[in-house]
């Protein structure tokens, strides 16, 4: 064989039963996003083959885009985010049995797992020995190199991990559900128990955070939010908090001394701690779901002290994912967006990066066409 066949041969392999789809992606920690194609598997018997309608946009996708999360979870690029996704399915193999063509779809932040190991077995996929596969940056069971999200015109999953909306929730502001909802909701708030009687503190008025005031009011807490952004006030209310606290003030944070059963902390940069913790009640818990990098000091007398606890949450399975989605569209939930053409997503992460955001950007995938 000559070379050039060779070369030809050996894209031709590459390439077989994939197709090429269009997407939006960074090619290095600086360099921002923009137009790129990418490759999709043909779907298998197993698998539903989306059109994206929209794909809500997650500070995670920030810090993979940029390579923050190096240490733990280096960006392999060219990397195309995007893990709140809502698509119509335009495809559904042979042994398809939850979808057909037309239905809508959702993906979260996982696309496989091992399927076996005892997590899995326990509904808890995002724990997975494996481990799962994530939507984005994770090592591509089918095609090597790795996943690709959701800023793309379409995507291929196992129906497994396709979840399914109801027609009744508005498809943009459902989208964040997929990431922002299950990791504010059925996760932590179910599993620490929130219920009607408790206080309940939300760090953060962000994407998680105003998912986590409605979801923790409609379980019936009474919820107090703190946030940096005294102009956020007046929307914590609209949204569902009994109180606001802007905690840069510290006489207002001395009102709530030893006052939480539970507080959820979606922050995503380096903040102090200690200053929430002293806020629990004996047995009170404060779980981070904010994630940056660079560890943060904790004064262990603060936990010593009346027993408490620290805690984190990372999303949720894929049966208690439907079940918020369920949760959801029975209570009328969606986030709050503010809908933008794919082409304004660097201007989206400047915004996000400064908190000024209301309160999650979703992307109106109709603007790759
Ligand atoms: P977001 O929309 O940017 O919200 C974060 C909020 O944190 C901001 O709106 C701001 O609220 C507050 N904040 C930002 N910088 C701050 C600072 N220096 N000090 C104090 N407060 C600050 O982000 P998001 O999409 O909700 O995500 C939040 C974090 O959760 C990110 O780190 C993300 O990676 C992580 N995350 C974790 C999971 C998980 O499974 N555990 C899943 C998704 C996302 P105020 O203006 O109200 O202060
Ligand atoms: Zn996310
Ligand atoms: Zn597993």
């Amino acid at each position: 064989m000559s070379e050039t066949e060779q070369a030809t041969s050996m894209a031709a392999r590459a390439t077989a039963g994939t197709y090429e789809a269009r997407a939006f992606a960074a090619s290095a920690a600086s360099s921002g996003l923009g137009p790129a194609t990418i490759r999709r598997r043909e779907p298998r018997p197993q698998d539903v083959q989306l059109d994206v309608l929209f794909c809500g946009v997650c500070h995670s996708d920030l810090h993979q885009v940029r390579n923050e999360w190096q240490k733990t979870m280096p960006t392999v690029y060219p990397c195309v985010p995007g893990h709140e996704i809502v698509g119509r399915v335009t495809k559904a193999g042979s042994s398809v049995r939850k979808f057909k063509e037309g239905d809508l779809a959702a993906v979260g932040c996982m696309v496989d797992s091992c399927r076996t190991c005892a997590e899995c077995r326990d509904g808890q996929e995002q724990f997975c020995e494996g481990p799962a596969t994530f939507t984005y940056n994770s090592p591509d069971r089918h095609l090597g190199g790795v996943t690709y999200g959701g800023y793309s015109d379409r995507l291929v999953v196992d129906e497994a991990f396709a979840l399914r909306v109801s027609d009744r929730l508005d498809p943009a502001g459902a989208a964040p559900l997929l990431c922002a909802g299950i990791i504010t909701t059925y996760s932590p708030l179910r599993h620490w128990n929130v219920r009607k009687g408790q206080k309940v503190g939300v760090v953060g008025l962000g994407g998680l955070g105003h998912m986590a005031v409605k979801l923790a009011r409609a379980f019936g807490a009474r919820v107090v939010v703190f946030t940096t952004s005294p102009g956020k006030t007046e929307d914590a209310v609209r949204l569902g908090a009994h109180d606001v606290v802007v905690s840069r003030n510290a006489a207002e944070m001395q009102k709530q001394l030893g006052s939480f059963d539970f507080i959820l902390d979606t922050v995503s940069a380096v903040h102090d701690l200690n200053a929430y913790l002293d806020l629990l009640k004996r047995d009170g818990t404060l779980t981070l779901v904010g994630a940056p990098e660079t560890p943060m000091p904790v004064g262990v007398f603060s936990l010593l002290f009346r027993r408490r606890q620290l805690a984190g949450s990372i999303i949720g399975g894929i049966r208690e994912t439907q079940e918020m989605l369920d949760f959801c569209a029975e209570h009328g939930i969606t986030a709050d967006v503010e809908v933008i053409k794919v082409q304004k997503i660097n201007e989206a992460y400047e915004r996000l990066a400064k908190g000024d955001v209301k309160y999650r950007f979703v992307i109106d995938m109709a603007s790759l066409k």
